[in-house]
């Protein structure tokens, strides 16, 4: 069996302007929106680069630029399904992936499941979602924000 992995990582600093929604892994969260050119959503930009990694396809970057006015505002899941869509298209069928979200606020658990389960729907594989406090690490004077980790195996179709 042909198999590849790849890491992904993402950051998007908290932003208190008002129209700002703080969305993660594609479910809105009541708090402090993240500052972004899309909809900020660290979870599903680190899935994406994680799948792009593992398929030698680059990042997120070159495929949703952030200076095309496209992207303004962009459902990152969508985004994350077009990801899946272009890997699958070059012969590899994602098996999963799993994601770590480092945040001091909000709470994650109470919305891991709805995460997960969209973020699977549209990479079409489970897409796992874990919660870590930075504890104390974002204190004053250091920026505060959002970060995710992720990592994606795929398979190559037929092997
Ligand atoms: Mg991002």
């Amino acid at each position: 069996m042909e198999l590849r992995i790849g890491q992904g990582v993402d950051c998007h600093p908290y932003d208190e302007r008002a129209d700002r929604r703080l969305v993660l892994g594609g479910v809105a969260l009541d708090g402090p929106g993240l500052r972004g050119h899309s909809d900020a959503d660290a979870v599903a930009h680190a899935a994406a680069d994680a799948l792009l990694g593992a398929a030698g396809l680059g990042d997120i970057g070159v495929h949703f630029p952030d200076t095309d006015p496209r992207w303004a505002g962009a459902d990152s899941v969508a985004l994350l399904a077009e990801v899946a869509r272009l890997v699958r298209a070059e012969g590899w069928r994602p098996a999963n992936v799993d994601c770590t979200v480092v945040a001091d606020q909000p709470r994650l658990a109470p919305h891991r499941d709805a995460m997960q389960e969209r973020l699977s729907g549209a990479v079409g594989a489970p897409v796992t979602v874990k919660g870590k406090r930075t504890e104390g690490l974002q204190g004053p004077g250091s920026p505060a924000g959002v970060t995710c980790f992720a990592i994606a195996l795929l398979v190559r179709e037929g092997s």
